[in-house]
Order: structure tokens, then C-alpha cells, then sequence
């Protein structure tokens, strides 16, 4: 792989390459929360997700063996990050709701921890590379997440948010847009409506039981955002039923030749 600047890397990325990590498979955050003083336990949890118990400099994690496995990876690094950035605030007990992806913006220890996990599950460094000379699309953040052993929703999010092209991630319930992420290459102007549009396959998805995954299309981007600057433009899409009722979605921007060009420069 190509050098690192490890000056500029985040403090989870830091802690993993401290950890000798230079490929996904490397990841093992058993093994570094364990280092660290929080092993962690996989047990049957009533009422929260994962929790953190902190006593002087041990803790110990543990986190519900009933959800997915991707899902368990990514309460391990919340609760790693909890132990890593918040342990003088004692103990945590995480909430479904608390550890999710999307939730990365709202200045709380629990935001702040989804975004450190993220970091810790996909970390830029070997993303970047990795997404490079990729289709910014649903079915590459699959693919992501396979390599990596992250969620459809994290990778799908990262994925977006490394990528060059114009793009965004939607989640869509049956009473319209339940939350979305675009990246800083879409227009200043853009606002995601809160209706999903019956012309998207997305929308038969939310209503019923049909097809799990849409096939890839190239639409008007109006289906899904409005922007000034986007109204003429198209749109990739592709849409995939999460559970009943909730599909998540991938859209990215379709560029000339000539925009793609100068929207090609690698971004930190
Ligand atoms: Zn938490």
C-alpha cells in the first residue's frame, strides 16, 4: 500500500496502526479492546444494545450475542470508543438507537462514538484505496462491507462519504425519509424531500414485500433531491429492503467526462 502520513490520521485510525493494521482483515477489535483493558463478552442483553463497565483502569464490554454479527462488530467499537475517550465518565449502557452509523453528527458521547467506530470498522486509510476506481453504487458498498465485515448501512455511508462523485445515502420508511447522508461534493443547494417519489423503485420496496434488491437505474436526479444545480442532471440509484419497511438507498451524481475530472482529486 502507499505511504501512510500518520500525523494526519484520526485518533481511532492511530490506535489501529499502532495495532500493525495495514489490511481489513487485520482488524480484530476483540484482540485491541482486550489490550486495552475492556475484554469483551458476548451474552443475551435485556434493554440495551452493549454496555461498558468501567472500574479504575479495567473495563469489561459487553455486547447482545442476539443481533448480527456485523451489528455486534459495530457495538464492540462503540463501546471501545466510550472506553477510549469517555472512561472518567464511568460506565455506559448503549441503546439500539445509540449505536447506528447515521448517527455521527449531534455533538454527544454517543455520536462521537459511532463516528470513532466507524473509523475503527472502516478506517480511511484503507478505504480511500480501496474505493478507488470503483462505481460510487449500493451494490460496491456491499462489497465493502463484505471485505470489511461492516454493515450494508456503514459501508454504504463511508463509501458515500469517501467518494469523489456527488452522492448520498437515504433511508426511507413507509411515512417518507427516515434519515440520509450525502457527501460534501453535492451542491450547497441540495434538499432531500421527505416523500419518496412513486416513480423510484424504492417506493414499491417500502409498501411490500416484493424484491429485496433493485436493479441499478439511471433516473432524473429530481426523483430524489431538489437542487438548483442538480435539475437537469441523472442520477444512479439502486435500493435495498433492509427489513420490512425500511429500504435504504444509494444515489450518485452521473458526470461528464469533463466535471468527473476535476472532481477526481483525491480528498482527506
Ligand atoms: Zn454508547
Amino acid at each position: 500500500m502507499s505511504a501512510i502520513d500518520v500525523e494526519r490520521l484520526s485518533e481511532p485510525e492511530r490506535l489501529l496502526w499502532r495495532y500493525g493494521v495495514t489490511r481489513p482483515e487485520h482488524i480484530d477489535l476483540d484482540a485491541i479492546a482486550d489490550d486495552q483493558g475492556a475484554p469483551v463478552r458476548y451474552a443475551p442483553l435485556c434493554g440495551c444494545e452493549a454496555r461498558l463497565v468501567a472500574i479504575g483502569k479495567r473495563a469489561a464490554i459487553t455486547v447482545n450475542s442476539g443481533c448480527r454479527p456485523e451489528r455486534q462488530r459495530f457495538s464492540v467499537g462503540h463501546e471501545l470508543a466510550h472506553w477510549m475517550r469517555d472512561r472518567h465518565t464511568g460506565g455506559f449502557q448503549c441503546a439500539q438507537e445509540d449505536i447506528s452509523p447515521q448517527n455521527v453528527k449531534a455533538k454527544s458521547a454517543e455520536a462521537e462514538a459511532n463516528a470513532y467506530a466507524s473509523q475503527l470498522l472502516l478506517p480511511n486509510y484503507l478505504v480511500d484505496p480501496w474505493i478507488q476506481g470503483r462505481k460510487t453504487s449500493l451494490e460496491t458498498a456491499k462489497q465493502l462491507g463484505q471485505d470489511f465485515r461492516a454493515s450494508l448501512t456503514a459501508s454504504a455511508i463511508k463509501l458515500v462519504k469517501r467518494s469523489a462523485v456527488a452522492a448520498c445515502v437515504l433511508c426511507h420508511k413507509p411515512h417518507g425519509l427516515s434519515w440520509s447522508v450525502r457527501n460534501d461534493a453535492m451542491p450547497e443547494d441540495t434538499y432531500i424531500p421527505s416523500e419518496l417519489s412513486y416513480e423510484t423503485a424504492a417506493f414499491g420496496m417500502v409498501f411490500d414485500d416484493g424484491e429485496r434488491m433493485s436493479r441499478p437505474a439511471v433516473e432524473p436526479a429530481s426523483r430524489w433531491v431538489s437542487s438548483q444545480a442538480l435539475r437537469t442532471a441523472e442520477v444512479e440509484s439502486q435500493s435495498v429492503r433492509l427489513s420490512e419497511g425500511v429500504v435504504l438507498t444509494v444515489i450518485g451524481v452521473k458526470t461528464s467526462a469533463a466535471a468527473a475530472k476535476r472532481q477526481s482529486a483525491p480528498r482527506r
